[in-house]
């Protein structure tokens, strides 16, 4: 049998730190290896697969488009993609969609309609975005310049300029920054999921949207990580009872397909015009069909389920054995731990449960439809594995 793990060592970019495991197959909330051991996978690739592996809906309507037409390019309508755009905008007051591949393009867009936006409006000076220290926003030039930890930015000099960082959950800081240069935008994660599964204050929140509103500057909220469900509302932002301006997303939307979305509100709903941006296969028809049984699935119903499931964790590890604290929302969730977050994560894989890590803590994305005695069992295991 050819050994995977040497031909990605020598094949494939040095850029990530796998782990020891080769996964073969999945089903819902388990995966198994390539020596068939089980597993209660707690990180759904980063977010991703929403309702699991093989999900038995979701592969139904993938696979039927796939039977149709698997790309046509933007040149071309396709139902997928415009009742895709439809439901996002009905379901969250947004007036355009516009698809990608993934979260940093999402961003990409939203930062171009923003600096569009603001150069017609307010002059081509006003090309800022105030972000927030210990953001993520992706990996390109642009959306690095945008993410706030330094050690991302160190070997890429010189970055896209005209980002400006400030410290999360503090308002005063974030409009200083904002009213000392000539802003374009702010743009926030609600949860930093990278950064730490850090949760913003609702007072921090709503002042932002209020300040923004009033200075008519625009509000990003980046729900790469935090939309489709994954704290237990749409989007993260609903908790806090705001409008953004520019809503983007990607990671859970399509539930295991590249897809990104910027969601454009009324401010900017006709600033990129024809020719201003593209992409070749952004929404692509199968990534939009999966998308679209993603987003028909999450209703009020199935989203207070996550919100349950999300307690039920929180209540479980507050306070247990190893445990220092536990932040989050939703079934977005991030654990301090007493020993390393890598050393926690290694004896949870033994014990055949796969964790994630957020900076220092340990993080757990499960699948939003995890059932309940599964999500039980990988609870104990992580447990006993912080009280060692
Ligand atoms: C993952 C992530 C991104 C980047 O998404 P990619 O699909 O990897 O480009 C951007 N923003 C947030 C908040 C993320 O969690």
């Amino acid at each position: 049998m050819a050994d995977i793990k040497a031909i990605d060592k020598q094949y494939v970019a040095n850029t990530y730190a796998r782990f020891p495991v080769q996964l073969v197959s999945g089903k819902g909330a388990l995966a198994w290896d390539e020596n068939g051991k089980q597993y209660i996978d707690m990180g759904t690739g980063i977010g991703v697969t929403a309702f699991g592996f093989a999900d038995e809906e979701w592969n139904k309507v993938v696979i039927a488009q796939l039977n149709l037409l698997q790309h046509t390019s933007n040149l071309y309508y396709t139902e997928p993609c415009a009742m895709l755009a439809m439901g996002l905008c009905q379901r969250t007051g947004m007036k355009k969609v516009f698809f990608s591949n993934s979260g940093a393009e999402a961003n990409e867009c939203a930062i171009k309609a923003a600096r569009k936006w603001a150069a017609e409006k307010k002059g081509p000076e006003y090309f800022n975005i105030v972000t927030l220290q210990d953001s993520f926003h992706g990996r390109t030039l642009t959306t690095l310049a945008a993410t706030g930890q330094s050690h991302f930015h160190e070997l890429f000099q010189p970055l896209t300029p005209g980002f400006v960082h400030a410290p999360a959950n503090d308002f005063e800081a974030v409009k200083a920054a904002a009213l000392q240069h000539k802003t374009a935008a702010v743009m926030i994660e609600c949860v930093q999921g990278e950064g730490g599964v850090t949760v913003m204050e609702k007072d921090f929140i709503t002042r932002l949207a209020a300040f923004c509103a009033e200075e008519d500057i625009l509000l990003i909220v980046d729900e790469v990580q935090t939309g489709n469900g994954r704290t237990g509302s749409l989007y993260a932002y609903m908790h806090y009872g705001i409008t953004p301006d520019i809503v983007t997303t990607a990671k859970g939307l399509a539930g295991g397909l590249p897809l990104g979305a910027t969601l454009l509100g009324e401010k900017v709903e006709f600033v990129l015009g024809a020719g201003d941006h593209g992409s070749t296969f952004g929404g692509n028809p199968v990534s939009c069909a999966g998308a679209l049984s993603v987003l028909n699935r999450l209703d009020e119903k199935f989203l207070s389920e996550v919100r349950e499931k999300g307690e039920y964790i929180v209540s479980q590890l507050s306070g247990a054995p190893g445990v220092e604290s536990v932040s989050g929302l939703g079934l977005m969730i991030g654990i301090k731990t007493a020993k390393s977050a890598l050393q926690v994560l290694e004896s949870c894989r033994d014990k055949g449960v796969l964790c994630l890590t957020a900076k220092s803590k340990l993080r757990l994305l499960p699948p939003l439809n995890i059932p309940m005695d599964i999500l039980k069992t990988a609870v104990d295991a992580i447990k006993a594995a912080c009280a060692e």
